[in-house]
């Protein structure tokens, strides 16, 4: 069947009823009735990342010469696994040194967000956020490090309850400047 043909909503809706018999429920008890709807709705959210575009949040600035590390720290990020549609959640630091551009540092939380409400893996999200910098600030160089805890892990499978998965993408200076770097995790971890 052609995927144009199974997006209506109606059929959606029914698709989650099915999921709901699947696992062994009975999709018409009082509390299931309204479950796929709202767990439709929670989509509008969870996946509200493939209706943005970068480019609409990318109102640059003249730097005026400001040479120095900007970072937002501690981020909250929920997104989803595309392995198996569960949440992963945590804090990502996003940083870039300015060149010529700079942008308002709310954008910073908005453009991660816009990567991370899609099926994601947590690596990705981060090539794609300092893609993104590079693309429309061209700093002297970007980062986006990323801690979050995957629920697929401690809710199934291996059942590791503790861990945290780290990625950290890096561009320019951080990359190459060990002087850039070391100042940038300084200030990650102060
Ligand atoms: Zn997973």
């Amino acid at each position: 069947m052609k995927i144009d043909n199974m997006l209506s909503e109606e059929r959606i809706l029914a698709n989650l009823k099915a999921h709901l018999a699947y696992i062994g429920e009975d999709p018409n008890r009082e509390g299931l009735q309204q479950t796929p709807k709202r767990v439709l709705k929670s989509w509008g959210e969870l996946y509200a990342g493939y209706k943005q575009d970068p480019a609409d949040i990318f109102t640059v600035f003249e730097s005026e010469g400001y040479d120095q590390i900007i970072l937002l720290k501690g981020v909250e990020m929920y997104s989803t696994c595309e392995h198996h549609m569960i949440t992963f959640s945590g804090k990502a630091h996003i940083a870039y040194i300015p060149n010529e551009k700079i942008v308002g540092i709310s954008k910073l939380a908005r453009l991660l967000d816009i990567y991370a409400k899609r099926l994601q893996i947590q690596e990705r999200i981060g090539k794609q956020v300092t893609d993104a910098l590079e693309r429309y600030l061209k700093p002297k160089g970007s980062a986006c490090i990323i801690e979050a805890k995957h629920l697929c892990m401690c809710a199934r499978g291996v059942e590791k309850q503790n861990s945290i998965m780290l990625t950290s993408s890096l561009t320019g200076v951080f990359l190459n400047d060990a002087s850039a770097k070391s100042e940038l995790l300084t200030l990650i971890k102060l």
